[in-house]
């Protein structure tokens, strides 16, 4: 078998048994990225000088039997938006073209200690805000499975790469769905974890609150060994908990016993796709055969999520945007051309006499500031950070803002009601498999609505997986949602193992042509 067909947990057993080095696997991984990244996109940078010194320092290790992290010679790509020392840290945005990170990321300090060999930067939508990868400043990432559709998003380039197989695991984040959307649409496990469980240092902020980093892989297993490497509390991260990390990998195998699964009734509504429904309820038979019992539930609130969502994601947006001022970090405006223009206007007001538009011109700061947000931002940023300015802006806070704070309350309360009668919640990921790309780029609502099941669970602060449950007639991947209690990961990821010990969904490959 090729090092490019093995897992994760595979690739380390046979670099442990001496079988294959990690400059051998590290250097497969980058011959593929090389031959099909270029149609696939899935990467902004890859570091192949950067990797292999990793993966030599691991083999000379190993030949030496001194110990080794627990990833040790594995290939991981990472989001463009966590911070690695030195790097650039693009975020998908002109903003921070040129940033480079300052230190490094928790989840990556953890990576490196693990010894993961860090192979390079995936693609996303702009600031991770989007569901497509479309919004990404640089360029698109399309779908492995059928180049002309997308991937989702905004984790897309993770996926993608995990989905193309250009490396065994991948790190994404989840700010409404960002981690199980493009999952689910690229034939991949992702896990968004319980808000809280993986440090978000070094994270750059879309929506505190609501942020979360978590795993990409092909398999549960996979998933949860790098699920382990990254979580745990971390005080430099004054919203992460004290939670102890069980050994997620270890356990995985253990299935669970008396197992009973919640259907949400509001989720088979109008609206969801018939092929994707079908195989829903069959991957729920599935379920059923090995042993669950399945129970409908109701979260009477969850109609409310994507209006929630999008009053409390931009919100935060707005607030932590407000930094990218040209002064502190990333683009700056180009400052001669900016003097002219201020001079220029002066000259035609003082010949117009217009002492009012002379009165109001711009001051060079606030003209720098403002001409290095219209230049640095893409546009869903900008429709982000204005929708959030005007639903915290005075008279309308409590409106809004503070309303959509309630509401989101009642959503948590609806699972925490629900997680008294079933252990785990199942569902579809999207209503629908991947679409074309161009297709909703006009459309920002239609857009907003593919995260209609992924955005609760962030929104609670829950912990959900994702990973492939069929396929359409078009051969496009479709994915099943767990979502769990706080803390449950282990349970999500041996339910997920369950499933995959018995199908082989998660097995199948996209053939790249
Ligand atoms: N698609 C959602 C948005 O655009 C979720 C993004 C995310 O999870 N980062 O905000």
């Amino acid at each position: 078998m090729s090092v490019l067909e093995l897992s994760a947990t595979q690739l380390l057993e046979e670099m442990n048994a001496g079988h294959v080095t990690a400059v051998e696997a590290t250097q497969a991984h980058l011959d593929r990225i090389a031959r099909h990244d270029a149609k696939v996109g899935a990467f902004l940078r890859v570091d192949a000088e950067q990797a292999l010194k990793t993966a030599r320092d691991v083999d000379d290790r190993r030949r030496k039997k001194q110990p080794v992290g627990r990833l040790a010679g594995v290939p991981v790509a990472v989001k463009d938006i966590l911070c690695a020392r030195g790097e650039v840290v693009s975020c998908a945005s002109r903003m921070l073209e040129h940033f480079a990170a300052p230190y490094d990321a928790t989840v990556v300090t953890k990576l490196r200690a693990a010894d993961a060999v860090l192979i390079g930067r995936t693609n996303l939508d702009e600031f991770a805000m989007g569901g497509s990868t479309e919004n990404s400043a640089f360029k698109p990432t399309r779908n492995p499975w059928d180049l002309t559709r997308i991937p989702g998003g905004s984790s897309g380039g993770s996926a993608a790469c995990v989905a193309a197989g250009f490396a065994p695991l991948a790190i994404g984040t989840d700010t409404g769905g960002s981690i199980r959307q493009p999952a689910g649409l690229c034939g991949v496990t992702g896990m968004k974890p319980t808000y809280g469980h993986v440090s978000r240092y070094g994270l750059v902020a879309f929506a505190s609150s609501l942020d979360q980093i978590g795993p990409f892989a092909r398999s549960a297993e996979d998933a949860a060994l790098l699920l382990e490497t990254i979580a745990g509390h971390d005080p430099l991260d004054s919203t992460s908990v004290h939670a102890p990390v069980p050994p997620y990998s270890e356990w995985i195998d253990q299935p669970l016993d008396d197992l009973t699964l919640g259907i949400v009734r509001e989720h088979f509504g109008p609206g969801l796709d018939a092929e994707v429904e079908a195989v829903v309820r069959e991957a729920v038979r599935v379920y059923e055969s090995l042993g669950a019992k399945v129970k409908e539930i109701s979260l009477p609130h969850s109609k409310y999520s994507i209006a929630t969502y999008y009053i409390i994601a931009p919100c935060e947006a707005s607030s932590n945007l407000a930094r990218y001022d040209g002064a502190h970090y990333g683009y700056r405006t180009d400052e001669s051309a900016m003097s002219a223009e201020l001079a220029d206007e002066r000259t035609r007001l003082e010949a117009a006499g217009d002492t009012r538009g002379l009165a109001n011109l711009d001051t060079a700061l606030v003209r720098m500031y403002r001409r290095s947000r219209a230049e640095g931002f893409g546009p869903e940023v900008k429709r982000r950070i204005m929708l959030g300015t005007y639903a915290l802006s005075a008279g309308y806070y409590d409106a809004y803002y503070l309303k959509a704070l309630k509401v989101r309350r009642l959503i948590r309360q609806d699972f925490d009601r629900a997680f008294e009668e079933v252990d785990l919640i199942v569902g579809p990921v999207t209503a629908a498999p991947a679409f074309k790309i161009g297709d909703k780029v006009d459309d920002p609502l239609a857009m907003y609505l593919v995260d209609l099941y992924t955005v609760s669970a962030n929104l609670a602060g829950i912990g959900g997986i994702a990973f492939p449950c069929g396929f359409s007639a078009a051969g496009l991947p479709i994915g099943l949602q767990l979502q769990g209690p706080p803390f449950e990961e282990d349970r999500l990821l041996r339910a997920t193992h369950m499933f995959q010990k018995a199908t082989d969904w998660h097995t199948r490959r996209p053939a790249l042509p």
